[in-house]
């Protein structure tokens, strides 16, 4: 196996590595950091936790240290809370370089990162919303100089999801010159390369993990069958196991929604267990802060919506609880993936009501892998079941009384405006299509009554004609 040294990087960066426990290069980082300091352009797809970041981040750190000059690098991913932990990794190993780094995130004063972008840091790190905002207000921002660009989940960052960084990228794609090294990684690559063609690429070197399995095999992957109303009670009795079993163990629990986020959090607390969370709805200081409590251990319970489930490495994380089972297998694969990271073991268990058996089949197929069922004696998650469900619904009547719904009707409303459509005709044409599910739903209803009447109808001839026939 080749050692950093043989990769090209200098006996400095290399005893900055072992300084943090990093000693033998990962598959993703063997293969892929050669071709970046050749100057080639590179796509990497790698299970998720297998060193990427270090896989471009060590290589542009030793170009940088050969040739410094003006904004180096810049990377883009789709996450403030990922922005930071990428910073800090070029931080840490540029630390003897004395490398700058700026980090142009949404949420955060404005200001102030316009001064940071003007005073020439060598690594800009930014979600595309914030540095598109900056490159289209100010005339002062350089980055002619730009030798790489590197996109971090690059299919977050390509495909039109809930937030569709399209126009962003496109107004900083304009601003970045055409000549420079490209660099796109994910552990989800492959299922994007359509949009990938659209980042001008001059024949990227092509890396994909061998493996079969698109998950590591340090992680558990299980699941509990429940009915929806059930979930709540197997959740809080994981919880108590867990933490009754292992006082050091960290969990991660994934919700569809931010309400649902917020109203699992007050639950938990109710339950006494040591919760906080993250999603999008919260200010951005109160998640980073939140983010930095968890990771510090302070709280071991941590409720997230999908806003945390790229990317973040956080050691101490054993369990991920899936409290819905993600609509597309990709989301899947990143929320489990916060767990048995860097080669250390993790279970992840994903709790499944009987309408997402098919939802769990193709995450079965798409990860070439079968989720076992995880045992819990039921009686036990049944003698909590009233005590729990009236504690969320006490804590759902507590989050209507404050001000949560409204806010995020605020939230949608600036992020309409901001996509250039008017909020109350997009209101009154949601309205509207609602409307017409509705009727489309009252007329299915309607022939459905139908077609039941009429089996009725028939079925009572036929036995009506039987008893005829019998007393003849
Ligand atoms: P990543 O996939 O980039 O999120 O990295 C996951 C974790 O693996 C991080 O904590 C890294 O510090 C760690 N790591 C990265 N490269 C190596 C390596 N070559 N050996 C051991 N750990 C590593």
């Amino acid at each position: 196996m080749a050692d950093f040294a043989s990769l090209g990087l200098s006996d400095w960066l290399v005893k900055q590595c072992k300084q943090l426990g990093i000693n033998k290069p990962t598959p993703v980082q063997e293969n892929c950091m050669p071709a970046i300091l050749e100057g080639r352009d590179c796509m990497g797809c790698a299970k998720t936790g297998s060193g990427k970041t270090a896989a471009f981040v060590l290589p542009v750190v030793q170009k940088l240290s050969e040739d410094p000059y003006g904004i180096f690098c810049l990377v883009l991913t789709p996450t403030r809370e990922l922005a930071y932990q990428i910073a800090e990794q070029f931080r840490v190993l540029g630390k003897p370089l004395g490398l700058r780094d700026c980090i142009v995130v949404g949420g955060m004063d404005m200001v102030r990162q316009g001064l940071e972008l003007t005073d020439q840091p060598h690594v800009v790190v930014a979600t595309p919303g914030r540095l598109a905002d900056h490159i289209r207000s100010s005339n002062t921002v350089r980055m002619n100089k730009i030798q790489f660009l590197i996109l971090d989940e690059a299919d977050r960052l390509l495909e039109q999801g809930c937030t569709d960084f399209t126009k962003d990228l496109e107004t900083i794609l304009g601003f970045l010159p055409a000549k420079r090294q490209t660099l796109l990684f994910s552990a989800t690559l492959t299922d994007t390369l359509q949009e990938l063609k659209n980042i001008a690429m001059n024949k990227p070197f092509l890396w994909e993990s061998t493996s079969e399995t698109r998950t590591v095999d340090e992680l558990d992957q299980r699941y509990i069958l429940t009915p929806e109303k059930v979930k709540d009670a197997y959740l809080v009795h994981l919880i108590q196991k867990f933490t009754d079993e292992h006082d050091d163990w960290s969990i991660m629990i994934f919700t569809k929604t931010c309400k649902d986020c917020q109203v699992l959090t007050m639950m938990l607390r109710e339950f006494q267990f040591h919760t906080i969370s993250l999603h999008s709805m919260m200010k951005q200081k109160q998640r980073f802060a939140n983010l930095a409590k968890f990771k510090a251990s302070v709280f071991k319970v941590l409720v997230a919506t999908d806003v945390a489930s790229r990317g973040l490495d956080i050691p101490t994380v054993q369990v991920v609880i899936n409290h819905n089972t993600p609509g597309l297998p990709k989301n899947y694969i990143h929320r489990v993936g916060r767990t048995a990271r860097a080669g250390r073991n993790g279970v992840s268990i994903t709790l499944v009501t009987q309408y997402d058996i098919n939802l769990v089949q193709s995450i079965e197929e798409n990860t070439q892998t079968k989720l076992k069922e995880y045992p819990v004696v039921e009686k036990d998650v049944l003698k909590i079941l009233t005590q729990v469900n009236v504690t969320r619904r006490q804590c759902e009547i507590k989050l209507e009384s404050t001000d949560f719904d409204e806010k995020k009707e605020i939230n949608k409303r600036k992020q309409l405006i901001l996509e250039g459509k008017d909020p109350d005709l997009e209101a009154k044409r949601k309205a509207e299509l609602q409307k017409i599910r509705g009727q489309k739903k009252k007329f299915q209803q309607k022939i459905q009554d139908t077609i039941q009447r009429q089996k009725h109808g028939q079925l009572k001839k036929k036995l009506r004609k039987k008893a005829a026939d019998k007393t003849a």
